[in-house]
């Protein structure tokens, strides 16, 4: 039986953590993540099911999986997302079920989510300015995106965090502006240095912000320790203004040493196991699934994944050829 034993890495990092991509389609075209055409991404019937993905995470969870993100994509554009949510808070052995959103649907989801069995929510917002948003996401508007916001915390979903990746002189004269958002609602906003990934061909050296430049326009903040962050599984260090209700969390995803506390694997919507964001191969799961492969076939591929996990990630601000891939395929 080859399920016995908690899932380690060659680098003594335990994996728990499961990001699942449950669609590669997203009704935002972000700068720095797609194409203004957006991409074709993988045939409808590549996609996998419920059923499929319940199976996946029931197979990781016997292998010492307890938490997933659900993500995209965008989440909630896929066809009965609530259902997927629902099936997969039922399994037994699944501690937390976090989503990532560009919250623009939050609105008329977020009670039914909740309801399903979600527990927390990341929404990724980079900028509170209307036209801005419009701007970088290229169509999408500012106000779904706060209600989604608003909607997520009346239903209790509970911490709400939200995501900034920061982009010189696009939004970088906003950092006051989220420091101040997390002071006056209970959100915790996270800055996230903006990462060579995606085929829209955006990132260059001088659009990233260093997360040490981020933090210095940040203001005074009070260092918090783990007990006083808020839940999650992830690379933030978090932070917090005086007398504010929310937090302040970084991310350098290329500064700081990003994947020394990595303890994920990300599912991609047509089935591929990646050991590491920046993996350019994996192992198709869905296509061993539907060959009919048995669960200990299934459990021999997701270990195989963890034990060629890199060390670390060798994306940096220097990098001139991106990793062509997107990150609506990859989950973020
Ligand atoms: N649609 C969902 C959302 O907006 O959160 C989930 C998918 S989205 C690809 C996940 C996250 O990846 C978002 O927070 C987005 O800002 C981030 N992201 C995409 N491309 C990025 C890049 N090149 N650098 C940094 N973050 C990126």
């Amino acid at each position: 039986m080859i399920f016995p034993g908690a899932l380690t890495d060659p680098f003594h990092r335990r994996i728990d953590y499961l990001r699942l991509s449950v669609t590669d389609r997203c009704n935002l075209r972000c700068l720095y993540c797609l194409p203004p055409q957006g991409f074709n991404g993988s045939p409808a019937a590549e996609l996998l099911s419920d059923e499929e993905i319940a199976r996946i995470v029931s197979i990781g969870i016997r292998l010492g999986i307890d938490k997933i993100r659900i993500t995209g994509g965008e989440p909630l554009v896929r066809h009965g997302i609530v259902e997927l949510v629902h099936e997969l808070a039922r399994l037994p052995g699944l501690k937390d079920i976090s989503l990532s959103t560009n919250g623009v649907l939050l609105a008329e989801l977020a009670k039914s989510l909740r309801a399903a069995g979600l527990s927390r929510v990341n929404v990724s917002l980079d900028t509170l300015n209307r036209d801005r948003f419009k701007r970088i996401t290229r169509f999408g508007e500012l106000d779904d995106a706060l209600e989604g916001l608003q909607a997520a915390l009346a239903a209790g979903l509970s911490p709400v965090k939200v995501n900034v990746v920061v982009m010189k002189n696009l939004n970088s004269d906003e950092i006051e502006d989220f420091v101040a958002l997390a002071r006056r609602l209970p959100v915790h906003v996270r800055f996230i240095e903006l990462m060579p990934i995606g085929e829209s061909g955006f990132f260059s050296k001088e659009r990233w912000l260093p997360l040490e430049e981020i933090q210095k326009r940040c203001g005074v903040l009070e260092p918090l320790d783990d007990t006083a962050s808020p839940k999650g599984f992830g690379p933030a260090v978090y932070y917090k203004s005086p007398g504010a209700l929310g937090t302040i969390g970084f991310i350098g995803a290329l500064s700081c040493n990003f994947c020394r506390r990595c303890n994920r694997l990300r599912l991609t919507s047509a089935g591929r196991l990646l050991p590491c964001l920046a993996s350019e191969q994996g192992e198709n799961l869905g296509r061993a699934l539907r060959s009919g492969a048995t669960d200990n076939d299934l459990a021999g591929i997701i270990r195989k994944t963890v034990h060629e996990k890199p060390e670390q990630h060798h994306m940096g601000p220097e990098q001139n050829k991106m990793r062509e891939a997107f990150m609506c395929a990859l989950g973020g």
